[in-house]
């Protein structure tokens, strides 16, 4: 199908991106890589009277080293982050996760604060942020917040983002004991059940965990029990650890893709495949 007619405005800068989105009031729309935003226009599940393209504000794209966290600009597409040096070596968790999404056309149009606003159930890269307990950085006219991952992903397609208001980033620790695993839809390579998971582990034992699941439920979350039964695991209790990781998860989707009782028993074997992956980078 063919979208609505809508006004077009490039931004240049991320105050000229406020001030559009402020005068198109509340029919303005950002569009970063519009690979999610431009499909639903076709179908008009969405109209906007006034698309804001972002897509170009230099001070917007980026991967870089701030005071030994790491920053990752809104407008930053996959396929850098998934070639970023500087993430294969502090934090290859997010190179990783960002070289499963879709193919090579999306991962060069797609963007990660463009995935992180649409908070798709079955996106790779929230999962990720929750599990590194990232911050995603917010910019209205009114000044700036951050908002931590658990707390930004709320509903199904439902952020913690306030009308005027764009993402300018994602900031995180490096980990490198973390990786991401998915069983994947064949077609898009969006995740049917995705697991992050990031340790802290000294010798052989694990420390301490944070699980981040994507696929499964309306939004990414962090799967604290099966975060508690890893305390003080090594790679021979993983399997006792993880048995339960899909217990106590209140709504499983279940779609043409996987029934819930599928997606509860891959829940368990992603979690454990994710978590002795991050293991062998200890
Ligand atoms: C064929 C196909 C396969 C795909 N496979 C996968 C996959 O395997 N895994 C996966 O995770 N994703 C997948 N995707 C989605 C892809 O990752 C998109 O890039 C992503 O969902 C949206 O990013 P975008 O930059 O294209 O956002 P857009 O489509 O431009 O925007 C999406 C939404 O976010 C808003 N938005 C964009 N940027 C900002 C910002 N900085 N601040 C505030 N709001 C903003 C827009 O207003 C819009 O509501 C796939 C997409 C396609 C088309």
């Amino acid at each position: 199908m063919i979208p609505t007619t809508f006004d077009y405005h490039r931004a240049s800068s991320v105050d000229d991106a406020l001030k559009a989105l402020a005068a198109a009031g509340d029919s303005g729309k950002l569009v970063a890589g519009g690979h999610s935003l431009v499909p639903l226009m076709k179908l008009r599940l969405s109209e906007p009277g006034t698309l804001i393209d972002i897509a170009r504000i230099p001070e917007l794209a980026g991967i870089r080293d701030k005071d030994g966290q790491i920053e990752i600009g809104a407008t930053t597409v996959h396929h850098a982050v998934a070639t970023s040096k500087l993430l294969q070596d502090r934090c290859p968790i997010v190179s990783e996760a960002a070289a499963t999404i879709g193919d090579t056309q999306v991962r060069n149009r797609g963007t990660i604060g463009g995935s992180l606003a649409h908070a798709d159930p079955s996106a790779d890269m929230p999962a990720v942020m929750v599990a590194l307990d990232a911050e995603i950085q917010l910019q209205s006219a009114s000044g700036r917040r951050s908002v931590k991952a658990t707390d930004f992903f709320q509903d199904l397609f439902t952020v913690d983002l306030q009308p005027g208001e764009i993402i300018t980033g994602v900031r995180f620790a490096p980990a490198k004991s973390a990786a991401y695993v998915k069983l994947y839809q064949k077609a898009s390579h969006y995740a049917i059940v995705g697991v992050a998971a990031v340790l802290d582990v000294k010798g052989a034992k694990i420390q301490s965990a944070r699980i981040g699941l994507t696929g499964a439920t309306t939004h990414a979350v962090r799967l604290t029990k099966l975060e508690q039964a890893l305390a003080g695991a090594t790679a021979d209790s993983i399997d006792k650890a993880t048995a339960d990781a899909a217990v106590g998860l209140e709504s499983v989707n279940s779609d043409i893709h996987a029934s819930e009782e599928y997606r509860r028993a891959m829940v368990t074997v992603f979690a454990r495949r994710a978590i002795q992956a991050a293991l062998a980078r200890a």
